[in-house]
């Protein structure tokens, strides 16, 4: 450790995946905080982003991730799965490198010293009617060849684990689906796709497809452990069981869904599936690992009331989510071959769970005493805690600039 670095002090737990970020989206959290119109919603806030990104370059984007997974580190993240789908310039031509928003963002990564699983995002249509993209989505766009050839260039990078992405069943029309299975993706990293995130979604979906978003994608796409599913808010009970069973994992994002008020993921009848699940912080409204928690458990206690669901609810979400190997953020969460079919996997979890029971009897211990300096921290108070990712946080150099200043200078002047 360099003389330079802080040492901070903080429970001792293990560090976290964080499944669903979009880094740049962390310059206007606190943006729609504000209701302009009785009407607000999910969609109207969608087009207060669309306006915020046909703002921002790769610099700002550049400076924007930087400044955030600093923040993630701080928090607990030690990785982050970026969603990325802000790929061209906001006229929606490619800039002379079309990896140039994405290499922003591995750049971002190295500086803060975050480890990135990139997954860039193929976004082709815009609903399900399979529409041409608006105005303002123009620059999210991929033909399916000029998508693949940028996984393959990604894939090139050093020192980043490159997956893909699918925007969501909207953005994505079926024949595209197919013809993506058919393509080589032997070693690519996670697949991801948002679903199932708002009732609108599944309404459309039943009407132009015949079936619920998540039931479709089972029935259309080699859905296994590889996959995560982001939201999955909105489930019947037969898809639950399904989605528990194909072995995928979900990324809940609880602070995102509560500001967006888009719905309660239904958190004990998957995890008596057996269901897997990790922690996002998608829009970045939240940066804290504790307050994603703390949103997950008590939203569970707040859905409707049938007195014995309650009392199952006081005791699950997020005791569960904080015992090792149910929630995959704790474990592997972005695809790192750790599946319940693998048996290799299943050696690395345990190894894995016996080495963070004892990091969490640390952390409970702290908790009950709190003045204790003896025993087996060695003289060191029992809270006295060094984080070896912060710490490769603080050694680095100051962001080249500050990604407050380019929102209020440049982005949002006035
Ligand atoms: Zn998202």
């Amino acid at each position: 450790m360099t003389k330079s670095a802080t040492t901070l002090v903080a429970p001792d737990v293990p560090p976290m995946v964080n499944a669903h970020s979009h880094a740049f989206q962390r310059a206007m959290a606190g943006l729609a905080e504000k209701q302009e119109d009785p009407e607000d919603s999910f969609w109207t806030w969608r087009e207060l982003m669309y306006r915020f990104a046909g703002q921002i370059g790769p610099d700002d984007l550049q400076a924007i991730a930087a400044q955030l997974y600093v923040e993630l580190l701080k928090s607990g993240y030690t990785t982050v799965c970026e969603f990325h789908y802000l790929h061209h310039q906001p006229d929606g031509r490619p800039y002379d490198d079309p990896a140039e928003m994405s290499q922003a963002l591995v750049r971002a990564a190295a500086e803060a010293g975050i480890r990135l699983v990139l997954l860039p995002t193929l976004y082709m249509t815009r609903g399900f009617d399979g529409g041409p993209l608006g105005d303002r989505q123009r620059r999210f766009g991929h033909g399916l060849d000029d998508y693949l050839d940028l996984v393959a260039r990604l894939r090139q990078t050093s020192g980043v684990r490159v997956g893909m992405a699918l925007h969501s069943l909207r953005a994505v029309p079926p024949e595209a689906m197919q013809a993506l299975w058919a393509a080589d993706l032997t070693g690519l990293g996670p697949i991801h796709i948002h679903i199932a995130e708002q009732t609108a979604e599944v309404d459309e979906c039943l009407q132009r497809r015949g079936a619920r978003p998540v039931a479709w994608l089972l029935d259309n796409a080699p859905v296994d452990t590889r996959w995560t599913l982001v939201h999955a808010t909105h489930l019947s009970g037969d898809e639950i069981g399904r989605l528990a069973r194909s072995g995928a994992n979900v990324a809940i994002c609880p602070s995102t869904d509560a500001n967006l008020g888009d719905g309660l993921f239904p958190l004990p009848e998957y995890l008596a599936q057996n269901g897997a699940f990790s922690i996002g912080t998608d829009s970045h409204v939240s940066t804290s690992v504790v307050e994603e928690l703390r949103w997950l458990e008590y939203g569970q206690r707040l859905r409707p009331p049938a007195p014995e669901h309650r009392r199952r609810c006081r005791v699950t979400p997020c005791r569960r989510a904080a015992l090792p190997g149910r929630c995959r953020g704790w474990t592997d969460g972005c695809g790192r071959g750790t599946g319940r079919g693998c048996r290799s996997g299943r050696r690395r979890r345990r190894r894995i769970d016996r080495c963070q029971r004892r990091s969490m009897a640390r952390c409970l211990r702290v908790r009950r005493k709190p003045q204790s300096g003896a025993g087996r921290s060695g003289g060191r108070p029992a809270n006295h805690y060094r984080r070896a990712s912060c710490r490769r946080s603080e050694d680095r150099k100051p962001l080249p600039h500050g990604a407050q200043a380019i929102v209020h200078d440049r982005l949002m002047p006035g």
